[in-house]
């Protein structure tokens, strides 16, 4: 796996290098590869307010699990429910983020044969998350769909090993898109403070980015910044860049981008700047990474 993300990198390396000097490192939240800071963004942008954004960003990203695969897929569809299996079939990996979780409150487990016992307990919720369609087809998927917060990267803490994981257990399927390939879920957990936490991380980002003038981004051009959980591991911040954006035929936006993906960044918060795009925050609300086209090597993510 290691080797496969490392000749990617070289290769969208490479492929930048030709057009400017700067931009594209994996940054994963573990010794081996240090934690994500200043020296990981491209020159133009390098800036500490910038790396505080994106470390709090990257808490709102969730590793995805389903264990279920629905008979009633069709066309592409079928196809992409292959792609993110890691020779555990069923199981699928995949990564979401939770996005304005709004507000929450305590609620009567609704799980089914939940492992915290048969007797009434609490969950809190409901905490929207973000995927795509070809991670969770319908409401079948979506109840066999958990995900887990990694606790590692709270600011402020350092990185330990002993980090913790929040698990959520999604209840309900709340939209679907074909065409953009874009699923949003509700989701539960058991942990008393995971919403209040989401909930104050979303003001303190708003606040973050708020700190942050616009001509940073400006001067960072086409930036394209994801996190993803790759086969299900660690979370990850990639760095490349936003190349070009189409629309589809239902209004959404594709997005092209060069950020090194791997199977298990489907659903991926895509955070991006482009001098192509005007009226928009640059590098707020995000786009979900979809795939990886290899016939032109890119990736293409939806808003
Ligand atoms: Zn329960
Ligand atoms: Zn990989």
């Amino acid at each position: 796996m290691a080797g496969r993300l490392r000749r990617a990198l070289r290769a969208v390396a490479d492929k930048i290098g030709k057009e400017e000097p700067v931009v594209s490192y994996t940054v994963r939240f573990e010794k081996d590869f240090g934690i994500f800071g200043l020296l990981h963004l491209p020159a133009n942008c390098r800036d500490q307010r910038v790396v505080h954004y994106l470390r709090l960003f990257s808490r709102m990203t969730v590793k995805l699990t389903t264990t279920h695969t629905s008979e009633e897929r069709e066309g592409a569809y079928k196809l992409m429910s292959l792609g993110d299996g890691v020779g555990m079939a069923p199981r699928r990996l995949a990564t979401g983020f939770a996005w304005l979780p709004g507000k929450t409150s305590e609620l009567k487990c609704p799980i089914q044969d939940c492992h915290h016992g048969p007797q009434p307990h609490s969950v809190y919720g409901y905490i929207r998350i973000i995927t795509n369609k070809h991670v969770v087809y319908n409401e079948d998927e979506a109840l066999a769909t958990q995900g887990e917060f990694w606790d590692e990267e709270v600011l402020g803490k350092a990185y330990s090993a002993s980090s913790r994981r929040i698990s959520v257990q999604c209840v309900s399927l709340e939209f679907c898109q074909e065409d953009n390939d874009a699923a949003h879920l509700w989701c539960v957990t058991h942990d008393p403070w995971l919403c209040s936490d989401l909930e104050l991380e979303m003001s303190e980002l708003r606040h973050r980015y708020s700190q942050i003038p616009l001509d940073i981004w400006e001067r960072a051009k086409s930036l394209c910044v994801t996190v993803s959980h790759p086969h299900g591991m660690r979370k990850m911040i990639t760095i490349g860049r936003h190349m070009r954006v189409v629309e589809t035929s239902s209004r959404s936006h594709a997005h092209y981008h060069s950020c090194a993906t791997c199977p298990g960044s489907s659903g991926a918060p895509v955070l991006y700047t482009s001098p192509e795009i005007q009226g928009a925050l640059p590098m707020w609300l995000p786009a979900v990474h979809s795939y990886y086209c290899p016939s032109e090597d890119i990736n293409c993510a939806f808003k």
